[in-house]
């Protein structure tokens, strides 16, 4: 920790992960002897590059590039590219060691990778973006492959930046192979992908209320965010009967009691690319939260009184104060669209209550699954139906659920699925790493 002083957000992954991995090494001597926990902690390879493009007025802009390919024990590294001007080699750092554990919780044969830039796709034109993707791309090809690191897209990634990427690795390459997903359904993209993180996290707060004999219906639901995961979190819900009252971008918060209009918020974020205060222009019985209306320890969106929460925004969203005040209100279940979306207190005050709390690298597993389900796809030059995808989305997430709970449970702490998670998921890695040698 002295050495790299700034790797925070890695620290706090890594430390949560390795406070849940005590009664396993304690129990497990294979796991020492193979200094397991001094491999997994370090990346198998960190790329760090520079990326220039030239702005419209014809400027030279220079941006940082990462690609942290940190386990393949399990499969080919997979996790997506985040585009935010908070990107650094920490925050990398803390995706790729998350998506590890994630990755294996899915049960399907992926590795722990993850990538971006510290360029902000804000204000940008569409020309802009292309031709950051193509600089980006003109680096990044060189590191990756359909059996070796699939990327996909994360905060500031969708579907335009996926097209631009994979235009410039087939010019550069001249193949068409399944380099990423998320791609254009056109294409080699997979029905239900978009929808995956989003309808994922839903059903498995579905599943963690079903095994306290609730449901989701009537439930009225806290969403931060208003990006892809918040969106399809939002639909999911709709559909499964709850009434989602919330949601957010970085500039700001819509409470709409009567339930967020779902066409608008698309239309918003998905075509128009515009901030949510619009929102209200086309619904004033909505309340909108300015940011700098925002309690000074922490997020407007959590002091709303509801039943369940999912927050989809970003790392560290949601503190202490919130977490008390989600459980003042009475929320029973939280499930985490986004990574690491809470802090480590709140997730103490969470794990305390006993609540049904859903950690994200289990909750939102549901889009790097869908993902390895488009690299089938592909591979076998396939495109299955929508209904085939959501019924293994389903059974997968079903899965993901019983084994943390039931990880949890062999360990003594029942409700605690950040163990069960933490403990189910090292487990697959590290079984693997031991059956393949030291490499
Ligand atoms: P998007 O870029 O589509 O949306 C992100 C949303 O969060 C936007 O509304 C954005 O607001 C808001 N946001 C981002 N950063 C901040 C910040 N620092 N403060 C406040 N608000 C912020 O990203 P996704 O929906 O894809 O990702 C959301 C989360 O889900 C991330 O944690 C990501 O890692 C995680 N995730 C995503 C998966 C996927 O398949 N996409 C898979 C698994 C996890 P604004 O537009 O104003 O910046």
């Amino acid at each position: 920790r002295q050495s790299s002083p700034a790797q925070t957000e890695f620290y706090q992954a890594a430390e949560e992960v390795l406070e849940c991995l005590r009664p396993v090494l304690e129990n497990d001597p294979r796991y020492h002897d193979h200094s397991i926990i001094e491999r997994i902690v370090e990346p198998e390879r960190q790329i760090m590059f520079r990326i220039c493009w030239t702005d419209d007025a014809g400027r030279v802009r220079v941006n940082k590039g990462y690609r942290i390919q940190f386990n393949s024990a399990l499969g080919p590294h997979k996790g997506g590219l985040r585009f935010h001007p908070s990107v650094n080699a920490g925050i990398i750092k803390f995706l790729g060691f998350e998506q590890i554990f994630k990755n294996a919780l899915t049960g399907l044969p992926i590795g722990g990778g993850k990538g971006g830039s510290n360029f902000d796709p804000k204000g940008k034109s569409d020309a802009e973006i292309m031709r950051f993707c193509q600089a980006f791309m003109s680096e990044l090809y060189r590191h990756i492959g359909p059996t070796t690191d699939v990327p996909a897209g994360d905060i500031g990634v969708g579907a335009r930046e996926i097209g631009y990427l994979y235009g410039q690795y087939k010019r550069l390459t001249g193949r068409y192979e399944g380099i990423l997903t998320g791609k254009s359904l056109n294409w080699g993209g997979s029905l239900g992908r978009k929808e995956a993180t989003g309808y994922g996290a839903v059903y498995f707060a579905e599943n963690m209320l079903e095994a306290r004999g609730e449901t989701l219906a009537g439930k009225t639901c806290l969403i931060s965010g208003a990006g892809n995961v918040a969106i399809y979190t939002i639909e999911k819900l709709y559909q499964l009967g709850a009434l989602p009252v919330t949601c957010s971008d970085s500039r700001g918060t819509v409470h709409d009691p009567r339930g967020i209009d779902l066409e608008t918020l698309k239309r918003l974020k998905e075509v128009e690319r515009a901030p949510l205060r619009h929102y209200v222009e086309h619904h004033p019985e909505a309340h909108y939260i300015d940011r700098e209306e925002y309690p000074s320890d922490g997020h407007a969106v959590w002091r709303i009184a509801a039943d369940v929460a999912f927050p989809c925004a970003t790392q560290n969203e949601l503190t202490e104060a919130d977490a008390e005040a989600l459980l003042g209100n009475g929320v029973t279940c939280i499930s985490e669209g986004a990574n690491m979306p809470s802090t480590a207190a709140a997730v103490d005050r969470f794990l305390d209550a006993k609540i049904a709390y859903g950690p994200g690298k289990a909750a939102n597993a549901g889009g790097v699954a869908t993902s390895q389900l488009e690299m089938a796809q592909n591979s076998s030059m396939q495109q299955w139906t929508l209904e085939k995808v959501d019924t293994k989305l389903q059974a997968i997430l079903a899965d993901i659920h019983r084994s943390c709970a039931e990880t949890a449970a062999e360990f003594g702490a029942p409700h605690n699925l950040v163990l069960g998670a933490n403990i189910a998921g090292f487990r697959r890695v590290a079984d693997a790493m031991i059956e393949q040698g030291v490499v």
